[in-house]
């Protein structure tokens, strides 16, 4: 992994670690200046009785000197390992967002949203922590060689000392780390779990505050949050416990030195600088060489984030795409072909799927519910690939066409209308190209341009967090007309006026009919094939054909009359559902009734 860093922020590497190198022998040279001075400049001006200018210069510029090579050094090594440990965040960031993209439905499907976003963030940010420490560490390795050869120069016995006591202080640094790590890991994972119970929470606000769950729920919050005070307050002990330790042993370094130090100046074997200088330097050394501990603290939970985040990013399966284009502008053939398809290996939803719409009709697709419907729109589309058969779009194989043709040609609006937290406009073009006019089309076809024009801002109007200051009904139309505004030459609908009343989705969907009809590119007819996932009796008949589909099969194809003829468990399907019809009606009218009081306000 440090292989890995160093080798994609080379240059920034080396330029931190020299930086580090420099800081390092500049704080052994502070030691040795102070050494030096004793015996050069303080000790025969105090035999003396006097000093001189020149010797308060010479101390003065001495130390100013190596303090500012030293500050130099501190900054550059910072910097630099700011710079590497940000840019690495950001690249394995990106990384690891890309190949969300790229990975197929199917590894979605196995990975929970929570995960995405913890390998995204947290596992990539945890993984160059360690970096973060890594000149400096290098530059004690160096500081500790520079002070060894240092200590040996002035005396070899106060030298043998400085030799038990470095490693005493980094093993001790190491006990430390080991003890704090899982204690320190185990805060992290708590941390995360308070704030997933605080967001479920506050997701369900509604259920919470309707059902009078607050105590409940806040009962739920208490465990977490008491099992993380005890957390940190552990990790504080042993902070607390070790502290002491790592910064008295250097002390117990420097009494050690004075002691065999005394004997070394009487005997006559050092001289009193000498003793100042490994004395000083034990106090400096005290600090840096924790550096050594913080990255091998951090190592173990780096390789955990870094084992998490290669899972992402060495995940098989990206979509493959072709080279074919789709060159025509009017509405699409859509062909399917004996597709297959299942999410578990033994269970398929789809065993057989047969059916051929040919350009600018209007199909309803009909079947009880996890009869596989919203699996076909996503095999339409190509967010997944069938296990056999074929998707056919004028002819062509899905699977052939160039990456980013598809979604030039078909559209799909979910049951769950997504918003972003935007304006109007800025939902509905997505960025795209789209002149204000084309706008109000696409809303005016979605039967949403009355209540947008009533808005205070209209167009510009924000929708707040996932469109919450709109109705359920509002907000799908903006998802229609976000669909409709692309000129899509292949509509998929799946149950996506649900929550607009029977009346206004029949409306949109005859308007819809027009509207593809006349904008036809000459007389040979419309622009657009539209396949709709419909319940309401209302809207079926307004299509030309209905799929029946039932048991992973078409089970009849055939206008909506031909099929209550000929098909008993359509016609008790459809009726089943005209009278949950009447019961939505209600709540659609209360929905309406939002409408107007969002058009009053
Ligand atoms: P419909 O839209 O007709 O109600 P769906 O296509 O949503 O039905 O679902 C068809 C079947 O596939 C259901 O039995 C459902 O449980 C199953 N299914 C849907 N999505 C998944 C998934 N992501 N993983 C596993 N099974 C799924
Ligand atoms: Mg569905």
């Amino acid at each position: 992994m440090l292989r890995v860093a160093i080798w994609e922020q080379p240059g920034v590497f080396a330029l931190s670690v020299l930086a580090s190198m420099l800081y390092g022998a500049m704080t052994v040279a502070g030691g040795w200046a102070l050494g030096w001075s004793t015996d050069h400049l303080i000790r025969p001006s105090f035999e003396r009785g006097d000093t001189t200018g020149g010797t308060i210069a010479a101390l003065i510029s001495l130390f100013m000197g190596i303090a500012i090579l030293n500050a130099i050094g501190v900054v550059g090594r910072r910097l630099g390992a700011g710079v590497m440990q940000f840019r690495l965040q950001a690249t394995y960031r990106r990384r690891v967002t890309r190949q969300y993209l790229k990975l197929p439905l199917e590894w979605h499907h196995q990975h929970s949203t929570g995960m995405l976003l913890s390998n995204a963030n947290a596992d990539v940010e945890s993984t160059w922590f360690v970096i973060a420490p890594l000149p400096m560490a290098i530059g004690v390795i160096a500081m500790l060689v520079f002070a060894t050869i240092a200590m040996f120069a002035a005396d070899a016995w106060l030298a043998l000392v400085g030799c038990l006591v470095f490693p005493l202080v980094f093993v001790a640094n190491v006990i430390f780390q080991r003890y704090l790590q899982p204690l320190a890991t185990r805060a992290q994972q708590l941390r995360a779990d308070v704030s997933e119970v605080a967001h479920e929470s506050f997701d369900g606000a509604l259920v919470v505050k309707t059902l009078g769950r607050e105590a409940a729920e806040t009962e739920r919050f208490r465990a977490p949050t008491y099992a993380l005070r005890d957390a940190n307050i552990a990790v504080n002990k042993a902070r607390g416990m070790f502290d002491p330790v790592i910064d008295g042993l250097p002390r117990l370094g420097v009494l050690a030195v004075l002691l065999v130090g005394v004997g070394r100046v009487r005997s006559g074997g050092a001289d009193a600088g000498d003793v100042v200088q490994v004395a000083f330097l034990f106090t400096l050394i005290g600090f840096p060489i924790r550096a050594l501990g913080w990255v091998l603290g951090e190592l173990p939970r780096s390789v955990v984030g870094w084992d998490r985040v290669q899972r992402v990013l060495t995940a098989e399966g990206g979509t493959e795409y072709g080279e074919a284009r789709l060159t025509s502008t009017k509405a699409a053939r859509l062909q399917v072909a004996g597709v297959r398809f299942g999410y578990l290996p033994e269970r398929d939803v789809l065993t057989g799927v047969d059916f051929t719409i040919e350009p600018g009709r209007t199909v309803a697709v009909v079947g009880p519910t996890g009869a596989g419907k919203s699996t076909l729109t996503t095999l339409l589309t190509r967010l997944v690939d069938p296990e056999q058969g074929a998707v056919k779009i004028d002819g062509i194989d899905l699977r052939e066409l160039a990456r980013d043709e598809l979604a030039g040609s078909v559209a799909l609006v979910a049951q769950t209308a997504f918003l972003f937290d935007d304006t109007i406009r800025g939902n509905i073009t997505l960025g795209g190209d789209y002149s204000d006019d084309d706008v109000w089309d696409a809303l005016r076809i979605a039967q949403g341009d009355g209540f947008v024009k009533a808005l205070q801002d209209g167009l510009d109007t924000k929708v707040g967090e996932r469109g919450t200051t709109l109705s359920g009904g509002q907000r799908q139309r903006i998802a229609l007309a976000r669909a409709l505004v692309r000129r899509p030459r292949l509509l998929i609908l799946d149950d996506a006026t649900s929550a607009v009343d029977p009346q206004v989705e029949a409306r949109i969907l005859a308007g819809l009919r027009s509207a593809v009809q006349s904008s036809g590119q000459d007389d040979t007819g419309a622009a657009t094939t539209v396949l709709v996932i419909a319940y309401r009796k209302a809207t079926i008949s307004l299509a030309d054909e209905v799929l029946f589909l039932d048991e992973g099969r078409i089970q009849a194809h055939g206008t909506h009359t031909e099929l209550q003829a000929s098909t008993p468990a359509y016609r008790d399907l459809v009726d089943a559902y005209e009278k949950d019809t009447e019961r939505r009606l209600e709540e659609a009218q209360e929905d309406a009734q939002l409408d107007s009081e969002g058009v009053s306000a």
